[in-house]
Formats: structure tokens, C-alpha cells, sequence
């Protein structure tokens, strides 16, 4: 069965700091694929305490559209969960390079845990076991978008 389930749309800090909304972000499941997208501040807790939980080890690739805390907070933690605590070396991390380069959001042995990062650029396509996806034109953003 596919599905998506929201756990968490808040962006924006002020909307994050307070939790006005939850920023855990967004899990995407296509066919036998697990993408999960944006995992912003609270994912962990957001995907155990989900009913019916949602488990972070059976993830296929984690989804960074930008470096920003409401994006990326909790993509260390989700990518150890998704590897096992790094045990188990899996998965794929998509994501801008200056996400993964300058003033980096994912740490460096953290990025030894997956399989593959694949850097995002504009106007390109992926794909990720059933779920093939593209990116659009770089968006006017602060950080690569
Ligand atoms: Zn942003």
C-alpha cells in the first residue's frame, strides 16, 4: 500500500521553536520504496510514536530539499536509525552539496553509514526504487534549494 504521512509541515522559526506545528517532515511510500523527506526537527520521535509506527530501519533513502533546521534537524539521527546506529550501512541520502560541503548539516562519519549519496542539482531526475522524482529550478532561498 502506498501512503504519505505528515509528521510535521511547520516551517519557518518561529513556527519550529515554538512546535506551533510539528516539523518532523514527510514519509513518502511508493510501492516497496521508503523515502522520507525533509526530516526536520522531531522525525525520530514523530515516526515511533506514530500509529502504526513508522520504522526508521526500513527506510530506502532520506530526502534533504535544503540544509535549513526545519529541513534537516533530525537528518543525523534518522540516517543512524535508518542504518542501525551505523551497523548496518544502507540507504541513500539525496541532498544539495552545500548540505554536505560548506558549514555541512550532515556529519561527516554520519555520511559513511549509507550506501550512496547522491547530490541534488537543478532540473535533474532520480530515482529510488519505485519512486522516481526530478528537481526543479534552484529556488531564490538563502541555501541551495
Ligand atoms: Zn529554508
Amino acid at each position: 500500500m502506498s501512503f504519505i504521512k505528515f509528521l510535521g509541515t511547520a516551517g519557518a522559526r518561529f513556527v519550529v521553536m515554538k512546535q506551533l506545528r510539528a516539523s518532523g517532515g514527510v514519509w513518502l511510500s511508493v510501492g516497496k520504496t521508503n523515502l522520507y523527506i525533509d526530516p526536520g526537527s522531531g522525525a525520530l520521535v514523530r515516526c515511533l510514536s506514530s500509529k502504526p509506527k513508522l520504522e526508521p530501519s526500513l527506510l530506502d533513502g532520506i530526502l534533504l530539499t535544503h540544509k535549513h533546521l526545519d529541513h534537516s534537524g533530525d537528518v543525523n539521527v534518522m540516517i543512524e536509525a535508518m542504518t542501525e546506529g551505523g551497523l548496518k550501512k544502507r540507504g541513500v541520502l539525496f541532498a544539495p552539496r552545500d548540505a554536505l560541503e560548506e558549514d555541512p548539516v550532515v556529519l561527516k562519519y554520519v555520511m559513511g553509514y549509507v550506501d550512496k549519496i547522491e547530490v541534488l542539482k537543478e532540473g535533474s531526475e532520480y530515482r529510488i526504487g519505485d519512486i522516481p522524482f526530478s528537481t526543479a529550478r534552484k529556488h531564490r532561498h538563502q541555501v541551495e534549494t
